[in-house]
């Protein structure tokens, strides 16, 4: 039988792993990692694991046997150097080359590395691996204060984290608010209060300079007015870049991810793409969208399983993501192009942070995400999906229940 073959050993690929063998397919598949453990999740790693709360098994994709159990062959670290979709054969570090009648990228992505002098100081660190999480913990039981470049999710989480660690933490966001282009002022003011009440100097609207040192280790950040912020270490939170670098070597299509349809096909039509790599088609969105969350990776691969195994699949799921900080848990379902005009409503406390803040464009509700509110991700979903136009004033109105909003043609 034909082998297939997945690309990156994370939780998008143990998970496509898992959709191949539950659909029935029962040839040879490997499955191949260059990170040397077993396929793991990350939101843990700005999280529990950072703080020590959780170990590593906490964060495994599946049990270290499943792999073995499933006939998986599990080849970790081991980086895939090369494709060829015209030979059908991947090549490895070693040299060794390896066929395949249908190929899956889930090679994810990889921080972003901050472009100013000094970004190679010891102790300027990111966050991706184990091993990342690791180092940061390390640099929080040493350290008296520390910076945090990027005030996006996973800046934030570290920041948490750190103030839970009794460590002084000085956030620096570019932009004049935290998370400001994924949530608008509205929702990203609650962020920023949040940190600030947990005791974070939370500096918005700066360009940093420089990263400051001595003796090759990190001292500090000067911004561009010359301000100068002692750290004993310095994480970079700016985001993440997809690792596409075999695609585009293999000439397949590439903008911001790989380019995919809705059932995960590249332009080559036996490689596929999942989670963070992939830039898909989103049938309900009418657009390509490349999702950087858990979720995305969790589910992408049930079609892109499908669609390798010859059946008809379309991933259209909204996007859904959460995150956890101090006392606060949210989560976020739908999109909104942080560029279209759109208003947003709020039910319920804002200042107790206990509320669902919803976005709406022409009436009709684009995202929702509940804050410290639970069991809401459906019928939000349901709004969202239904395209339908509601009243914001019922939509605001707590006493409303939003499966209402649908049902009575609002
Ligand atoms: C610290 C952190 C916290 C997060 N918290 C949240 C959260 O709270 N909520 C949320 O929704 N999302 C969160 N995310 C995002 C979520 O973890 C990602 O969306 C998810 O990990 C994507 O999975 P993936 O399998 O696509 O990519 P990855 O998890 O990056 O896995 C890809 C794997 O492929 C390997 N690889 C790459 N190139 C090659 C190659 N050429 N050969 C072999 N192997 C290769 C990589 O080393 C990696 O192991 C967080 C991410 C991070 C880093």
């Amino acid at each position: 039988m034909e082998t297939f073959v997945i690309v990156g050993a994370g939780l998008a690929g143990a998970k496509a792993a898992q959709a191949l063998r539950e659909e029935g397919f029962d040839g040879p598949l490997v499955l191949i990692g260059e990170e040397n453990h077993h396929p793991y999740e990350r939101p843990p790693l700005s999280k529990k694991y950072l703080m020590d709360q959780a170990g590593r098994d906490a964060a495994a994709v599946h049990p270290g046997g499943w792999y073995d159990e499933h006939a998986v062959r599990l080849r970790l670290g081991t980086a895939v150097t090369a494709l060829d979709p015209a030979g059908h054969e991947v090549t490895l570090a070693d040299g060794e080359r390896l066929g395949y009648a249908k190929l899956l990228l889930a090679t994810g992505a990889s921080p972003r590395r901050l472009p100013v002098p000094g970004a190679d100081l010891d102790g300027v660190l990111t966050l991706r691996r184990f091993e990342d999480s690791d180092r940061i913990r390390a640099a929080l039981s040493r350290s008296g204060r520390i910076a945090v470049v990027g005030g996006g999710w996973i800046g934030l989480e570290v920041a948490a984290a750190a103030r839970a660690a009794g460590v002084e933490v000085t956030v620096l966001e570019a932009a004049d608010l935290p998370l400001l282009r994924v949530l608008g002022p509205e929702a990203a003011r609650v962020f920023a209060d949040l940190h600030r009440a947990n005791g974070v100097d939370l500096r918005c609207g700066v360009r940093i300079e420089r990263l400051t040192g001595a003796g090759g280790r990190v001292t500090g950040v000067r911004l561009a007015d010359g301000t100068e912020i002692a750290a004993d270490a310095v994480v970079v939170g700016i985001g993440a870049a997809p690792n596409t670098g075999l695609a585009v070597d293999a000439g397949l299509d590439v903008d911001d991810g790989i380019r995919v349809d809705a059932a995960l096909r590249t332009s080559d039509p036996d490689v596929y793409a999942a989670g963070d790599v992939a830039n898909a088609w989103h049938p309900l969105l009418g657009r390509h969208l490349r999702v950087e969350h858990w979720a995305n990776a969790l589910h992408q691969p049930q079609t892109a399983a499908k669609a390798m195994l010859g059946q008809r699949a379309a991933h259209d799921r909204l996007p859904y993501f959460y995150t956890d900080q101090y006392d606060l848990g949210m989560e976020y379902t739908g999109f909104v192009d942080p560029d279209d005009r759109y208003e947003v409503v709020f039910r319920g406390d804002v200042q107790r942070r206990e509320f669902i803040a919803f976005w709406l464009a022409d009436g009709r509700v684009l995202a929702g995400m509940n804050v410290n509110v639970w069991d809401v991700t459906e019928p939000i979903e349901a709004l969202v999906r239904s395209g339908r136009a509601v009243d914001p004033a019922r939509l605001a109105d707590p006493a409303v229940p939003l499966a209402d909003l649908l049902s009575t043609g609002d």
